[in-house]
């Protein structure tokens, strides 16, 4: 059973003092930011490229810094910016620069799990990840609502680590209701990988494939997308799901559907399937070959991800919805 954490395994009158820097200041580097000091935390710096965020942390009452002078002076540093962009801004303005003894905190276990960072091996790595978007995780610290976290020591050279990760996880308000649960880089990054690569490709997959046979039955393009997805029908099966179990949510829909559903799932081979979901965890993700991958995209210009793009408009599907006049 994995173990919870709850606000009363947690102790804020010792690290309230400490020095934090916040890098990165939008969706969630906003909220958690706000959250920590609501909490007390009254040594708060924000490190931020000189862009459109920096601003809004100001009017925030915020002191903004350049990254590398907020590392510098940081016993306590949230990286919060973009997964993508960790492995250069680590390298170029957060390594060389880190006080002996600081803790990194990350919000996605991308860039630890798969080695993106050289990280000092004085360096205390917690993940406090909030199942939740920015604004949700600021409006809930303020309504005092609990909303699903995940946390994890991943390096503890100080021995501390993980009271850290709690103390840290409360004062966000990650530890309310049910409390955060623990994890770790690896489980928290390969899941959302997986989600990523595997399972919503072969939903995308299906649709392409369902619109084609469909048309190729004479059916119009409105019908279709309209049934399939414009009607919003599949987001309200999804919320169904959610609450009240995967399959469990059929039972709002008539006996007909029902019947087609489960039938239909039953017939239905996912061998080759699951075969293709193995290659892509164990081959692709666990392996770190998608991250080294990406990286070396990424640090060729992202070209090929554009010419994804290029490609996907080609799909009759796209072609339909253009014509229909979706929006952009
Ligand atoms: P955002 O895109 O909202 O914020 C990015 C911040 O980083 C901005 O302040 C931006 O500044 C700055 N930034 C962007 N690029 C660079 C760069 N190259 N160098 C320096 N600063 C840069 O990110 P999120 O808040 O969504 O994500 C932050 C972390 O939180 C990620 O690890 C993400 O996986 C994780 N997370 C996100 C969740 C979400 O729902 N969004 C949920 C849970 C975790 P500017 O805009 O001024 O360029």
């Amino acid at each position: 059973m994995p173990k919870f954490f709850y606000d009363s395994d947690a102790d804020l009158s010792a690290i309230r003092n400490k020095k934090v820097a916040f890098v990165g200041y939008g969706n969630q580097g906003c909220a958690q930011a706000l959250n920590l000091r609501d909490s007390g935390f009254d040594n708060i710096v924000v490190g931020n490229i000189d862009d459109e965020y920096k601003p809004r942390a100001i009017a925030d009452g915020f002191r903004t810094v350049s990254i590398s002078e907020a590392v510098s002076e940081a016993e306590v540093i949230f990286l919060l910016i973009p997964d993508e962009d960790q492995q250069q801004v680590w390298k170029d303005q957060i390594r060389d620069h880190l006080l002996p003894n600081a803790t990194l905190v990350v919000a996605s276990g991308y860039a630890v799990a798969f080695d993106l960072l050289e990280l000092p091996e004085t360096l205390d790595v917690v993940m406090v990840a909030p199942r939740m978007i920015g604004a949700g995780v600021r409006d809930r610290y303020v309504a005092k609502e609990p909303y699903p976290c995940f946390v994890s020591v991943e390096r503890n050279p100080s021995g501390k680590a993980l009271q850290t990760a709690i103390d840290l996880a409360c004062a966000i308000g990650a530890t309310r209701g049910r409390g955060a649960v623990e994890s770790s880089c690896l489980e928290e990054a390969g899941i959302d990988l997986f989600a990523e690569q595997a399972l919503w490709p072969a939903i995308n997959t299906c649709f392409l494939q369902a619109f084609q046979v469909l048309k190729g039955a004479g059916f119009s393009d409105e019908a279709i997308l309209f049934d399939m997805y414009l009607s919003k029908e599949p987001s309200e099966v999804f919320e169904r799901a959610s609450n009240v179990g995967f399959f469990k949510q059929l039972k709002f829909h008539s006996k007909t559907s029902q019947f087609g559903q489960l039938r239909g799932t039953k017939n239905s081979d996912g061998t080759a399937l699951k075969a293709q979901f193995e290659k892509v965890l164990h081959k692709d993700i666990l392996s770190g070959e998608f991250a080294k991958y990406w990286s070396n995209s990424l640090a060729g210009g992202a070209t090929e991800l554009e010419q994804l793009w290029k490609d996907v408009e080609q799909e009759p599907i796209q072609i339909a919805e253009n014509n229909l006049g979706l929006q952009k």
